[in-house]
């Protein structure tokens, strides 16, 4: 049932945006010029390992895309682990440059690319991975590792996606050849930008994007394996500069209206962070004039708006939902369930305390629910909660509410 909700929630704004199909593919990558702009898909992952996909047409969640820009935090992330925040400051600053994502500058006072989520200053931190000596294959491969470690499998590379971008990769090597000149990488400018191209070109689903980026929101602990990929520190640094930086010439509004850490890539993905909370992705292959996918920035939106997600919004965080569930045997009756809920009931709350509940082994056929101990519930929460009841009385269970101070008078 828990899947349900979340899922059908997904659908209903894949649903509802799909007609917002303004925008166009990139093209300046000859293979992407030819991706399928109509796949639609969005993906959320808990810091504690659940993860809820939905797709406009069936198996969109599943398709892999060339990871791209959104590649750039991660690979910072993967630099700050292995050389320290100090090595990797003296090699990118961390402001927010106002210019085009692959523009040939670089601050003028340090004379450092602005911050590692254009490609000037991703091309130098590219070259941080795995030491200076390293060729090109090992270094690509050391990400590649990284970042199927983050992702939880093994990520592939498209070979295609990254031969023809390096068909064309003009801009991108200029790049290289000033960070040379400037001494900020050591390597000929055509190694650096395969290098960086071949991290561009790894294959994600939407899926994989938001288990990755729930890994930097937990503070470095993938939430499917367990593991600690990196430090909180990391993990707080990278999301810093995303929330800065991430969202290419739209970063400012984008922090203002949606509030989410994020970054975009030109294959129309989106990442984003909530701390302690979850990662969320979108995929959507058609790019405003910014860069980012249209269908994306929309759905980005609708969750942080329903969801109460922006960072700066009042957010106050209390125990789990769930504060008991006690099951007694009631005589001739049978048996009944008590389920004491407590606290905000938002999303995180309701969809941790459904979690819990279906997770019950004993749940009886009588089921209380007790919400005299609830403080607060917002529209996602209340939607969550009234479609589980719902669902637990389709089923058969007679479901009782002891909401004493009518929370819900929707289920009285
Ligand atoms: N590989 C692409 C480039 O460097 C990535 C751009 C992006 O996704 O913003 O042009």
């Amino acid at each position: 049932m828990k899947r349900h909700m979340v899922h059908g929630y997904l659908q209903e704004i894949l649903e509802e945006l799909k007609d917002s199909d303004g925008g166009e593919v990139a093209d300046y990558i000859p293979q992407l010029a030819t991706a399928d702009p109509a796949p639609f898909a969005v993906a959320l992952a808990t810091t504690d390992g659940a993860v809820y996909s939905a797709g406009l047409n069936e198996g969109d969640d599943e398709l892999e895309f060339t990871i791209q820009s959104a590649s750039k935090p991660f690979v910072y992330a993967a630099a700050i682990q292995e050389r320290g925040l100090k090595k990797v400051r003296a090699t990118v600053g961390m402001e927010p440059s106002g210019e085009a994502f692959n523009e040939l500058s670089l601050d003028p006072g340090s004379n450092r690319p602005m911050n590692p989520m254009i490609n000037a200053g991703a091309i130098a931190v590219n070259q941080l991975i795995n030491g200076e000596d390293s060729t090109v294959e090992e270094r690509t491969e050391v990400i590649r590792q990284f970042l199927s470690e983050l992702a939880g499998r093994d990520l592939e590379i498209d070979y295609l996606v990254c031969d023809s971008e390096l068909e064309v990769a003009d801009r991108n090597l200029s790049i290289a050849h000033m960070l040379r000149s400037h001494g900020i990488i050591e390597d000929m400018a055509h190694d650096a930008v395969e290098s960086y191209t071949q991290q561009c070109s790894i294959k994600v689903t939407v899926r994989d994007l938001a288990v990755m980026a729930a890994t930097l929101a937990s503070g470095g602990i993938q939430p499917l394996t367990g593991k600690r990929v990196v430090s909180p520190l990391v993990s707080r640094q990278v999301q810093a500069v995303m929330s800065s930086a991430g969202m290419y010439n739209l970063a400012g509004r984008w922090m203002s209206v949606v509030g989410i850490p994020a970054k975009s890539g030109v294959s129309g993905g989106i990442m984003g962070t909530l701390p302690g909370v979850m990662g969320l992705a979108t995929f959507s292959p058609r790019l405003d004039s910014t860069g980012n996918s249209v269908r994306g920035v929309k759905t980005f939106h609708r969750l942080s708006e329903d969801m109460g997600l922006h960072l700066m919004g009042l957010r106050q965080r209390g125990d789990t939902a769930v504060r008991d569930i006690i099951t007694r045997e009631d005589g001739p009756n049978g048996r009944t369930t008590t389920i004491e809920l407590q606290g905000i009931i938002d999303f995180a709350a309701a969809e941790n305390a459904w979690r819990t509940i279906l997770q019950e082994e004993k749940l009886a056929d009588r089921v209380v629910f007790d919400l005299s101990e609830v403080a607060s519930v917002n529209d996602i929460g209340r939607r969550m909660v009234v479609q589980g009841f719902q669902g637990l009385r389709t089923a058969g269970r007679n479901v009782i509410l002891k909401d004493p101070r009518k929370l819900f008078p929707e289920l009285s």
